[in-house]
């Protein structure tokens, strides 16, 4: 039995440990990057059961994806192998603590070759929530039709839809990333934008005035993340700020906003009030940006509820 279901690509990821143009970079720690796969690995380490869908490479890069996935619980029973096309890579190069530069080598992946037919149904039939992301519909045709076939499969078998949009740049041009992500806000019974893509979604600026928009008159919750400052919860039933969680040191913004996702989720799943769902998520987030890595600093159930409490009252 699958609690959550998700799909994606997850590329093979160069991180090089020293700051320096990749030009003079020579060795390559290889590790995996891919928004959805964080979450589904996320959330097993929070206690529930994920599975994670993609086409890798007949490759050893797929393969290494697969083993990496598949070695942190996360069912990967679903995916394909296809000769077609090469598992997507990325490079990452750090210029210095501020400056981040990505490398894709992933047009024409063999997760670009995603298509409709090879979601197992069954699957996202069963599992009470399918989380999309919106880096998916921007890899191809295909699988922009994937996506919206999944949210069709969701509907019918009253799974609940969750949307992150993942506004990323390098893919797409922000008109054509608008029309799509709210074609699939639509569908959505919960949408996770940042304020950036919240804004790009509805043409509106504050807060308060973007989630007013992306809830119009439908029954969603609009959860806004909001960096150090944590999040915005929108619905019919409460609008409120749930603050975040002061970290010490930020030693990697990046993935916080997967880990969110994987608290939303968890907290929904545990029949939560929302407010503290948002404020689990919050926890996980700011948990996520003190560690080095994408999947690194993803924390098991019983670390984010010790994390929550207060200082002083754990004593032991
Ligand atoms: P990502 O960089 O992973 O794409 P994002 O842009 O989707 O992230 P953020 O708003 O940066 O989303 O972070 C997601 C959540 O993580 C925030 O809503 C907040 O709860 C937590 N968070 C992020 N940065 C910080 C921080 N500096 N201090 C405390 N909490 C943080």
């Amino acid at each position: 039995k699958i609690d959550v279901f998700t799909f994606g690509e997850t590329m093979v990821l160069f991180q090089p440990e020293q700051m320096l143009p990749l030009e003079y970079i020579h060795q390559f720690p290889k590790k995996i990057g891919g928004a959805e796969s964080n979450v589904a690995i996320g959330l097993t380490r929070l206690g529930h059961s994920a599975s994670w869908y993609s086409k890798l490479g007949n490759d050893p890069f797929g393969r290494f994806i697969l083993n990496s996935i598949r070695g942190e619980g996360v069912d990967t029973s679903s995916c394909q192998f296809t000769d077609q096309a090469p598992t997507g890579l990325i490079f990452k190069e750090q210029l210095s603590s501020s400056d981040m530069n990505v490398y894709y080598y992933r047009k024409g992946s063999s997760a670009s070759l995603m298509e409709p037919e090879d979601l197992d149904e069954k699957i996202i039939a069963q599992a009470k929530i399918i989380h999309i992301s919106g880096i998916t519909p921007a890899l191809s045709e295909s699988c922009r039709r994937t996506v919206m076939r999944s949210i069709e499969i969701a509907k019918q078998n009253g799974t609940i839809v969750i949307f992150d949009p993942n506004m990323r740049m390098k893919l797409w041009s922000e008109e054509r990333a608008k029309k799509i992500f709210n074609e699939i806000a639509e569908h959505a019974d919960i949408i996770l934008p940042g304020l950036d893509e919240g804004q790009l979604m509805t043409g509106k600026k504050e807060v308060e005035a973007v989630a007013e928009a992306l809830l119009g008159k439908s029954n969603k919750t609009i959860i806004i993340k909001l960096g150090s400052q944590g999040a915005y919860l929108h619905s019919n039933a409460e609008k409120l700020y749930v603050d975040g969680f002061p970290v010490e040191k930020i030693v990697d913004p990046v993935g916080a906003g997967d880990g969110f996702a994987a608290g939303i989720i968890s907290g929904i799943l545990r029949q939560e009030p929302m407010k503290q769902v948002v404020r689990r998520a919050n926890a996980i987030g700011a948990m996520v940006v003190g560690v080095s890595g994408d999947i690194e600093g993803l924390p098991y159930f019983e670390a984010v509820e010790k994390f929550m409490k207060p200082a002083g009252i754990d004593r032991d």
